[in-house]
């Protein structure tokens, strides 16, 4: 923890959200580390030992939704692995392909949808399971946050009793145990005032407390993936600065990978090891979060990483002008094209990009990129 002072106060603030504050609060906030304390040095936590299996592995994942005489690819070929443990942020405006994503890895896509590929979790295909495996899985060794967490609670249903009934439906038990287990949950993620919570009804909570308890609902059952689906798109930014901290706190107490998907890349510095850019439904780039945030490859990332206010130990706290904008937008790279989907867009691009597919190359190790004129 590092000690930020508001006008008038200290207040105690999570290393990774020194980076997120900047720029979202509109008031000053005087950092008084130095630059190089906020700089983007970060070792991940979860660096995966060599040897170690994966714990998911997509390939090839292609997901097209039909229907209403219209089809729309949302995912294009999608490859990537997740190690035991590791947090990974997907990133990426809006309409590129990360609800989608979420939802095949959960099993939970709408009924009309063209599904290719393979979702490798625990040597399981999960687009191959029967739904009544899904039982066994979803909830219990996958679990979801979802963007508005408090409205997938039960507004009829007191919180505790909702968080009881997840732990039913996997573990074996009375309902005594079931009951100390959602207890005990709401501690472990430090609930105060567990009593009062446990007997509370959604309404009867803050904004915060019902993301904590959307979470304590969803890690109940200690699942090995956790997926938060912009989770915080709806929080202040102290509250924001909570949920991180809980996630970060889940992820290092029971061992849960994450895939975190956010269109804010300031959330993800500090926060995650990986980070992977999509655009348009294709993995664009790939890599060790404090790498790409500081020698981003693809003109996107480059992009989106100067629309977002500068980070502290670049060239001073708070960005001085008008932000730049990505000229276009995502919808107009939507066309059927041989080339790059990003090329309208790109600032970067050359000839080839219009007549050629630029396929996935790896620049350096633990990294990749899909772009021709990649690092220029
Ligand atoms: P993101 O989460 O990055 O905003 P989504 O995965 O929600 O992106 O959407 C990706 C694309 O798929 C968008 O073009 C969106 O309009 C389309 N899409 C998403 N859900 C559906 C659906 N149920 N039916 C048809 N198209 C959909
Ligand atoms: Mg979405």
């Amino acid at each position: 923890m590092k000690r930020v002072e508001l006008p008038g106060r200290w207040i105690a603030w999570p290393r990774y959200l020194s980076n997120l504050a900047i720029p979202i609060i509109s008031f000053t906030i005087e950092c008084t580390l130095s630059p190089m304390e906020f700089s983007f040095m970060w070792t991940p936590s979860h660096a995966m030992p060599s040897g170690i299996s994966p714990l998911l592995t997509v390939h090839g994942l292609t997901v097209k939704y039909d229907g209403g005489g219209q089809s729309v690819t949302a995912l294009h070929a999608v490859n990537f692995e997740l190690a035991p443990g590791e947090i990974i942020g997907i990133l990426g405006e809006s309409g590129s392909g990360k609800s989608t994503l979420a939802l095949s890895i959960l099993g939970l896509l709408p009924a009309k949808t063209s599904v290719a590929g393979s979702i490798q979790f625990q040597n399981q295909d999960l687009l191959r399971v029967d739904e009544s495996s899904w039982q066994t899985i979803r909830g219990a060794r996958i679990s979801m946050i979802f963007q508005e967490p408090g409205l997938a609670l039960n507004p009829v249903m007191r919180v505790g009793d909702q968080i009881a009934e997840v732990i039913r439906a996997h573990q074996p038990g009375g309902r005594k145990i079931q009951k100390q287990g959602a207890e005990a949950i709401l501690r472990e993620i430090r609930l105060s005032d567990t009593d009062r919570i446990y007997k509370a009804y959604p309404h009867q909570l803050s904004g915060g407390q019902l993301h904590r308890v959307a979470i304590a609902q969803a890690v109940c059952c200690r699942p090995q993936l956790l997926i938060a689906d912009e989770p915080t798109r709806s929080l202040d930014v102290t509250v924001q600065a909570e949920i991180l901290d809980v996630l970060h706190e889940v992820n290092r107490m029971f061992g849960s990978a994450l895939i975190f998907i956010t269109h804010n890349p300031a959330l993800l510095a500090g926060f995650a090891d990986r980070v992977i850019v999509m655009y348009a439904g294709r993995m664009i780039e790939d890599g060790p979060v404090n790498q790409v945030f500081r020698r981003p490859l693809h003109p996107y990332t480059k992009g989106l990483l100067q629309l977002a206010p500068r980070y502290p130990g670049q060239d001073g706290l708070i960005r001085q002008g008008r932000l730049p904008v990505i000229p276009g937008r995502l919808t107009d790279a939507d066309r059927l094209t041989a080339g790059c989907v990003f090329e309208p867009r790109c600032s970067a691009r050359t000839a080839v990009c219009r007549s050629e597919f630029p396929h996935e190359v790896t620049p350096e190790q633990g990294r990749r990129v899909s772009c021709f004129n990649h690092g220029n």
